[in-house]
């Protein structure tokens, strides 16, 4: 797989030959989803846009954790209780960066230097990781305060960091009698792109070079003589991968079509009335394409047309006429 949006793909790709090019085919794949926050960040996050922290604790060991998490890392039960905490906090640990980072969620150079604080909040039995404002440096123990954005919408970016706070006592608060306060569920839509490169391996690349001389090429297994078309890298028998290049007689019985009505056909070739669904003669396996002529029916004898221009690729079939 290649990303095709990828520089040193398009380079490559423009070096192939006009051959190698239909046996790689880039193709684009968007993914919408859901994200759903789960009854923990919900909660959290709709409390955030009035500007309150909440914490949940462990009814075992009785730590307080922000951000919220459904089980305790130390005793494996499952939290409850919301307790408020900080706004304030203390620094457990700092370091001042001097390299050029760039802001993950802005893009934008930090300022060099800037200072990461690890920050336990009043409260609490975790640390928040994030910036500390401020031209001070800053000393372990020293008292901060949580610093939010002008407005809150319920999101990790109201967040805007921390900055110093002379002296406030650390407060502990009482933990929720009530387990979970009921919130809207938290559902963050995106969507994801997966560029990638379809290849048709060696067995796609003599098969669609053979179409190019009008030429309908199967793979016979060595070991149980099934036929395989379109042709395979394994037998789909027994897994062999010992088979030979047959001929394929480019006559056939129908064994199922389908018309398209004018209204529908769109994306079809003009000449394309539908789908056809013809056993080559010799072959028990089925092969499908379009059909060209109307009135046809099942079990008519009919004939696999090529393209006067050919490529080497699927559409050098026309497909199926009487
Ligand atoms: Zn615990
Ligand atoms: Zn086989």
């Amino acid at each position: 797989m290649v990303g095709c949006d990828d520089f040193k793909f398009k380079e490559r790709f423009k070096a192939m030959s006009p051959s190698e090019r239909l046996n790689s085919v880039p193709i684009s794949m968007e993914l919408t989803y859901n994200y759903c926050g789960g009854e923990h960040f919900s909660f959290f996050f709709d409390r955030l846009k009035e500007r309150r922290l909440f914490g949940v604790a462990c009814p075992s060991c009785k730590s307080v954790y922000v951000p919220p998490r459904p089980f305790c890392g130390s005793c494996c039960v499952r939290t409850s209780g919301w307790v408020e905490v900080g706004p304030n906090g203390t620094i457990e640990a700092c370091s001042e960066i001097f390299l050029p980072i760039l802001d993950p969620s802005t893009g934008l150079q930090r300022k060099v230097p800037h200072t990461m604080v690890l920050v336990r909040l009043d409260g609490t039995h975790s640390c928040l990781h994030h910036v500390l404002h401020g031209e001070e440096t800053p000393q372990i123990g020293d008292r901060v305060e949580l610093l939010f954005a002008e407005t809150c919408v319920g999101h990790m970016k109201d967040v805007l960091g921390f900055r110093r706070k002379e002296s406030s006592p650390d407060l502990r608060r009482e933990i929720s009698k009530e387990s979970f306060p009921s919130a809207e569920p938290m559902v963050v839509t995106g969507q994801v792109k997966i560029p990638f490169s379809f290849t048709m391996g060696d067995v796609g690349r003599e098969f669609f070079s053979q179409l190019k001389n009008q030429k309908l090429k199967a793979l016979q297994c060595k070991r149980c003589n099934e036929v395989h078309l379109p042709p395979t890298r394994y037998c789909k028998s027994c897994m062999s991968q010992d088979q030979s290049w047959i001929d394929v007689k480019p006559y056939g019985l129908l064994k199922g079509l389908v018309y398209i009505s004018d209204k529908e056909r769109e994306g079809l070739p003009r000449e394309a009335m539908g789908w056809a669904l013809v056993e080559m003669e010799g072959l028990k396996s089925s092969f499908l394409h379009y059909i060209l002529d109307r009135g046809l029916k099942i079990g008519d004898h009919v004939k696999l047309q090529f393209q006067e221009h050919r490529v080497g690729s699927i559409l050098d079939i026309k497909g199926f006429c009487r």
